[in-house]
């Protein structure tokens, strides 16, 4: 297995930097969603506020990708790539952003809601956001990566959601994606523990919950990610460093 990069302080402050960019992207662009907007006007003022920070989108070019932020759909889960597609009342819209400023990237996603939204989808942000904190919570040193998936996944079983499998959380740093990969489950795998937590690492913890099958597909444009059956996904995450005492969030605006 390739190796976990641990960042030092003054890394963990780069990231830092990035990762605010990141969180007020997400904050701006979270008070323009209303019925109307297109995906197509999201991206573009993310990439403008991006671009006046000094910064770049992580996503733009990463592997051919097209835009400067993901925009998900209902049943899109992740990836969804922004376009001529107008919001409608109930929809609920998945941001995630990737920001890199002097060599350090940061990553975080939400779900909200387009106008007022069914009870259903309410409750799957919520139960979303709550894994999502169960699993930031788990970050300690000494404690096992198996802990903090167990966590997500127990917290999103609970409410009657699955997780997603075929897309996980990751380390990140001077990469997008480092190692090691962050499941939202325990593996099948007997007795698998995953590493050992150590003040340093810095990982991106995404749940992805379905209201329905964990399956997934991808759709013909090679990149947007949606459910098997159709029904609705939240997807929540944050870029987060691990210190002595536990996690630091880094993505917050
Ligand atoms: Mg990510």
């Amino acid at each position: 297995m390739a190796e976990i990069n641990l960042k030092s302080p003054l890394e963990v402050a780069k990231m830092r930097s990035a990762g605010r960019i990141v969180g007020e992207t997400l904050q701006l662009l979270s008070e323009m969603v209303e019925p109307g907007i297109s995906t197509k006007e999201l991206d573009s003022a993310a990439a403008d506020y991006i671009r006046a920070q000094g910064a770049k989108a992580s996503f733009k070019g990463y592997r051919g990708f097209p835009a400067s932020i993901c925009t998900s759909v209902n049943e899109e889960i992740v990836h969804g790539i922004p376009g001529a597609r107008r919001l409608k009342e109930g929809d609920l819209l998945k941001l995630d952003v990737g920001v890199a400023l002097d060599g350090y990237h940061g990553d975080a996603a939400i779900s909200v809601p387009v106008g007022s939204v069914s009870e259903e989808i309410e409750r799957l942000m919520g139960a979303t956001r709550d894994a999502l904190s169960a699993g930031i919570a788990a970050l300690k040193p000494g404690v096992r990566l198996r802990e903090v998936c167990s966590s997500i996944q127990r917290t999103a079983e609970q409410r009657g959601y699955n997780v997603v499998r075929d897309y996980t959380g990751h380390g990140i740093g001077r990469e997008l994606h480092e190692e090691p990969k962050v499941p939202n489950y325990v593996p099948r795998r007997v007795m698998w523990q995953g590493p050992v937590l150590e003040q340093g690492m810095a990982l991106a913890i995404e749940p992805m919950l379905n209201a329905g099958t964990h399956r997934t597909k991808v759709l013909s444009d090679g990149w947007t990610v949606v459910t098997k059956d159709g029904r609705p996904s939240a997807h929540f995450e944050h870029t987060v460093a691990i210190d002595a005492d536990g996690p630091i969030i880094l993505t917050l605006s």
